[in-house]
This record gives C-alpha cells, structure tokens and sequence, in this order.
C-alpha cells in the first residue's frame, strides 16, 4: 500500500550559488502550503535568506537549525510560523557557520539532522523543504542524510551543468554510506529566459543528460520572484499571478505527483 501520507523530506539542494535554491524553497513551500500540504522549511543556510525571506527579524530567531543540530533544542521550540497558511520554518542565522567545524569533531557529524529529525514529532508536516549552503559542506551532508530526495535548481546560464557531476557524486557517497534511499527528486530549470538561446541549450543538454529527473515546468526569470523577499513575502503572496508564482504552482503540481509516484 503506497504510503503518500508519510512526512517527505526533500533537501534543496546545489553547491553552485546563486542558482535560485532559496527562491525555490519559498516559492515551492508556499506553492505546495497552498494546496493545503502542511509544510516546514528548515533555514540550513548561515546567510539566512530563507529566513529574511519570511521577515523573521533576527531577535525573533529565538532557537534556530544551530540548535536543531547542536543544542538539542526540540524542533517544536525552534518551529516559527511565516505569513503563509500551513507554511512554516526553523531559521538560521549567521551561528550556523560554525556549526560546519563544530560538527567535524562529532562522531556522528552527518547524522545530526536526521536524528534531530527522527526524535522529533514530524507527522503533522507533509513535507519538510531543507534550504541548502552553497556548498558541498557538513551541512549539506546533513540535509542529504536526513532526506528522502534531493531536488536540484539548475540555472538556465552557462557553466549550468559544470558542477553536476560533483554533485551526483555526493549524492552517490551519500547513498552508499549513510542514507542508501536517498532518490533524486528532480531538477528544476530556474532564471529560464525563452528568449534566450542559451537557456534553450542549457534545457536541452540537461534534459539529454538527466532525462526525466527534469522537471517539464521551468521557472522563468521574473523580477517579481526577486523583488518578493524584500517585502518578507513568497512572490505566491506578493505577485500571485506573476509568472514566477504560477510556475512554481506548476511545479508543485509536479512534485505531488512524483510523490505519489515515489510512495
Ligand atoms: P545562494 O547559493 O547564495 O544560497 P540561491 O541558490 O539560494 O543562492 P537565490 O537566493 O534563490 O539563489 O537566488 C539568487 C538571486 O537570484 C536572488 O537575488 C533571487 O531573488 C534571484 N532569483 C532567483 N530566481 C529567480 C528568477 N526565477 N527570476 C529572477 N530572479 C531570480
Ligand atoms: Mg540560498
């Protein structure tokens, strides 16, 4: 019997910056949230944009993923509701930096997510949304360990697929030592410009190499996904016909059904 009910957890996730990881989370969560999923975010970033993403104001960043992963703090301390229904997320702040060498001397250092996770009560979310660092640190190790998928942003830009194939190979080390389920939930094509032969290239090289990992919906570069977060909103609420807030609507479709699908 597929278990679609089951808390999914999926790490967003690509080492290369800037490829739209944060927008994805937020758009996606809010997207998802809509359709009356109950989801978290987990802020595993030190830039915390997620987080200012949301407007949680730092003094409001009471217990953050830091004390997730290394005080111990409950998840149900460190859960912050966000402007959105059925949305919300443990933030970070700037601590979270450390939390890469603090956990280099942990014996059990890529595990302290998913035990976080395990001890905490999750059921109520359908799923949990991991805002990955620009790196392939301890940190993203954490979210590929304590999730069930990795979804992967590629930027319709050159040099988009340099990079990957590290990245799948993370993916395989991490399959092979720590977290052997850990599927590929898909990868997104974000800043997609039709217009622009470049990002037409970079569709078909990623589409020939991955096949169906990618996603058939593209996120359109659209100033209203930028602009959203300075006014501490998803661009779901802040433009919610714009072009971006639609194609992460599409996207979300895409996701509830391979989670059928993955269940
Ligand atoms: P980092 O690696 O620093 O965490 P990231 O991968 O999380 O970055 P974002 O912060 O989501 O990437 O996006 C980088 C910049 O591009 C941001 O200013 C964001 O507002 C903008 N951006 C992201 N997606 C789009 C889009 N589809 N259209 C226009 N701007 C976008
Ligand atoms: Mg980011």
């Amino acid at each position: 019997m597929p278990d679609s009910t089951r808390t999914r957890i999926i790490a967003v996730a690509n080492q290369k910056g800037g490829v739209g990881k944060t927008t994805t989370a937020i758009n996606l969560g809010a997207a998802l949230a809509e359709t009356g999923q109950c989801v978290l975010i987990l802020d595993f970033d030190p830039q915390g944009n997620a987080s200012t993403g949301f407007g949680i104001e730092r003094h409001d960043r009471t217990y953050t993923t830091y004390d997730l992963i290394l005080e111990q703090t409950p998840l149900a301390e460190a859960v912050v509701e966000t402007g959105v229904q059925n949305l919300s997320i443990v933030p970070a702040t700037m601590d979270l930096s450390s939390a890469d060498i603090e956990l280099g001397i942990n014996e059990n250092r890529a595990f302290m997510l998913k035990d976080a996770l395990t001890a905490a009560d999750t059921e109520a979310f359908t799923f949990i949304l991991i805002d990955c660092p620009p790196s392939l640190n301890l940190l993203t190790i954490n979210a590929m360990v304590a999730a069930d998928a990795v979804l992967i942003p590629l930027q319709a830009e050159f040099f988009a697929l340099e990079g990957l194939s590290q990245l799948m190979l993370t993916i395989r080390k991490v399959r092979q030592t720590a977290n052997p389920t850990l599927r590929i939930e898909g990868v997104v094509l974000t800043m997609y410009d039709r217009r622009n032969n470049l990002s037409c290239q970079v569709e078909d090289d990623a589409r020939e190499t991955l096949g169906e990992l990618v996603y058939q919906t593209r996120i359109p570069r659209n100033v209203r996904l930028s602009e959203a977060p300075s006014y501490a909103m998803p661009a779901l609420q802040y433009d919610t016909m714009s072009s971006g807030s639609i194609a992460y609507r599409v996207l979300a479709k895409e996701v509830l059904a391979r989670r059928l699908q993955a269940a």
